[in-house]
């Protein structure tokens, strides 16, 4: 179990007592007690990337100083921290500068905001619960290699039989449904969806919701079509279900722009944000409800956490300062362009028995073998890059840089990756 032999010397401690269950302390073997920006500081003072941004839930760089700010003055005034959902001038604040700032800009109008339990996973659950709710069905459609979080519901909806099974009980609720691309390129997989959803006797329950990734983050960065979204949303209509995205963590600027969903032009029934939502590794996640599916009773559904005062004036001061214009959207599609061509190249140099996938600064460089992508991650950490491994055998590797990285910083960063992939596939070899 806790065993602490053959784990480095700063780690003992957390192998003795915590948890057989920790993860990113194993894969990523060092403690870490500063970080700024893009960088990273372990204990023993070395400085490493990371691309790995607490999995999405640091787009503005660790320790963002513009938003640290405004935490700094909150506290420092005792402005209330903690009021459960009493309201607040910081809640006000942050809820009309979301609504004129990012939804006015967009077109989408007329949606509440709900705070829910400081999880994304809380905020799905709230999702499906509302849907169920409003329909009075039971099914929800969700997709293959899909992930929303771990409490049953969520989990429900979430294809990985690890998690699965580690539930412990019989997950129900959720039907899974080829996502765009699981046949090939030439199988438009939405066309199945209608088909049985629109038959009545295809053993389909009538779903009470659609609940989709515009891009997968966990799955594997496997990025849906624009019109195979548009379809999700319009059979969504045709059969009376809602349509919810989780923008958790392709949300907030990941794929350039602040929603994921906006290059397909869709308005969804709901939004599920979290992550990088309070801009500073705070936890914060809300659901987005157009105003006419908004059929909660008060207090339906409810947690001690919900909307945090803290992660709503540093939800406030992202916005404020980085999406009053176009700049910073426009900066974030411009460097995911320039980290495609690059892993693009790595790819075809090592002849293209490799995949680049993504959207905006989320890309995926899929090594098919999970063994070269896990050789590889270790390898770059060794050399000083923080990144994660994702899909259903985690042999994605998985590029997140905070949106705000800089040029050199990013090239550092896929440099020490080129070297870790060229290393491992020359030991392979020799094997
Ligand atoms: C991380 C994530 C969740 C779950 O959020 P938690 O805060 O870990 O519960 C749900 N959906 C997606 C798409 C995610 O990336």
């Amino acid at each position: 179990m806790g065993e602490a032999i053959g784990e480095p010397a700063n780690l003992r401690a957390f192998a003795a007592l915590e948890s057989n269950v920790r993860l990113y302390s194993r894969s990523l073997p060092d403690v870490f007690s500063r970080a700024r920006g893009s960088i990273m500081l372990t204990d023993g003072g070395r400085e490493v990337i990371d691309f790995l941004s607490g999995a999405g839930a640091l787009n503005y760089g660790h320790n963002n100083h513009e938003i640290k700010a405004a935490i700094a003055e909150y506290l420092a005034s005792d402005a209330v921290v903690h009021g459960l959902d009493m309201a607040t001038p910081a809640k006000r604040e942050f809820m009309e500068t979301f609504d004129s700032v990012i939804l006015r800009e967009r077109g989408l109008q007329n949606y509440r905001f709900q705070f829910t339990g400081p999880t994304g996973a809380n905020a799905v659950e709230a999702a499906l619960k509302l849907s169920r709710k409003i329909t009075g069905r039971q099914n929800v459609i969700s997709f293959t290699h899909g992930y929303h979080g771990l409490s049953l519901g969520a989990a429900a909806a979430t294809g990985g039989r690890l998690f699965r099974v580690a539930s412990g009980v019989a997950l129900s609720g959720a039907t899974f449904m080829p996502y765009d691309g699981y046949l090939g390129p030439a199988v438009d997989t939405s066309d199945y969806l209608r088909k049985v959803l629109l038959d009545e006797s295809s053993g389909v329950d009538a779903p009470a919701a659609i609940l989709v990734e515009t891009v997968q983050g966990e799955g594997g960065i496997n990025v849906a079509g624009k019109e195979w979204l548009q379809s999700l949303q319009a059979i969504a209509k045709d059969v009376g279900a809602l349509f919810i995205v989780d923008d958790i963590q392709m949300g907030c600027g990941r794929t350039g722009e602040f929603f994921s969903f906006e290059f397909a032009g869709l308005s969804p029934d709901i939004v599920v944000l979290s992550k990088s939502l309070s801009g500073y590794g705070l936890p914060l996640s809300m659901l987005l409800i157009k105003e006419e599916r908004d059929a909660w009773r008060p207090g339906e559904h409810t947690a001690t956490f919900r909307g945090n005062n803290l992660a709503l004036v540093s939800a406030t001061a992202a916005i404020n300062v980085y999406w009053r214009s176009r700049t910073f959207s426009e900066g974030v599609q411009r460097t995911g362009d320039l980290m495609r061509r690059r892993l693009d190249s790595i790819a075809s140099e090592h002849g293209n028995s490799f995949a680049v996938r993504g959207r905006g600064m989320a890309l995926g460089f899929d090594c098919q073998i999970a063994e070269i992508a896990d050789a590889t991650a270790r390898k770059a950490f060794e050399k000083g890059l923080v990144i994660e491994r994702c899909g259903p055998s985690d042999q994605v590797v998985k590029f997140l840089p905070a949106l705000t990285i800089d040029l050199e910083t990013l090239n550092q960063g896929i440099d020490i990756f080129e070297v870790s992939l060229t290393e491992t596939l020359e030991q392979a070899r020799v094997v």
